[in-house]
């Protein structure tokens, strides 16, 4: 018994080790993540032990992170856990509300010109606070209201064309057109990645996670 379960440990990590060593296939970003997220759901979640080989080799030869993500600060979404991926797996960018900068944009630059990402996904979340607080419009303290600024063009329509929902409504409105927003933003605000889309060597996705099922649901 106590053989058995030795075994079964070492298969696990080879398994968790070889996904992060296998990288993510050009054409196979959407499928994997998918199949990432739904071993999290499901409570099979195989990337997040200690994986000595993975660090070894990405510390030793380097990084070549396939995909890039774009979401918020916010706790309850962090990339590598809800997509079940390791050490090496993935290039991301956070702040409140997840949306493009000069420093996100030139950052995902950087991961395609010189990493070998292939795709940038967007991944807005449900309940989002910032968004919730561009929705108010209310005055907030300090620097919070560059978050508001920059997140209010997104979500401009929705509040125009929307004005009879719920706020509940309205908030998943929003945040499903904030993802779609920042998918145009990124390309919009950068030649390289514009380029690199035009050439078929990039593709930027977007998805929405859902905070209380943990489930990601890709946008078309
Ligand atoms: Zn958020």
């Amino acid at each position: 018994m106590k053989h058995a379960l030795k075994l079964n440990l070492a298969l696990i990590s080879w398994i968790a080790v070889s996904l992060s060593q296998a990288g993510i296939p050009a054409g196979k970003a959407r499928s994997t993540l998918e199949a990432g997220n739904l071993r999290f759901v499901e409570g099979k979640a195989l990337a997040h032990s200690w994986q000595k080989g993975t660090v070894a080799k990405t510390g030793a030869l380097g990084q070549t992170p396939a995909v890039a993500v774009l979401t918020c600060a916010d706790s309850r979404t962090p990339p590598e856990l809800i997509f079940d991926m390791g050490v090496g797996d993935l290039f991301v960018c956070r702040n409140a509300g997840g949306f493009d900068t000069p420093e996100v944009n030139a950052t995902f630059e950087y991961g395609v010109a010189a990493l070998g990402v292939h795709t940038i996904l967007v991944l807005g979340h449900s309940k989002c606070g910032a968004i919730t607080a561009t929705l108010e419009g209310k005055p907030v303290p300090g620097n919070i209201s560059l978050l508001t600024k920059s997140l209010r063009p997104g979500i401009e329509k929705i509040l125009q064309d929307h004005t009879d929902l719920s706020k509940e409504d309205q908030l998943n409105h929003a945040v499903e057109a904030l993802v779609r927003y920042q998918m145009l933003e990124l390309i919009k605000n950068s030649e390289l990645l514009r380029k690199a889309t035009a050439d078929g060597k990039l593709q930027v996705i977007g998805a929405v996670y859902d905070v209380e099922t943990g489930r990601v649901r890709f946008l078309d």
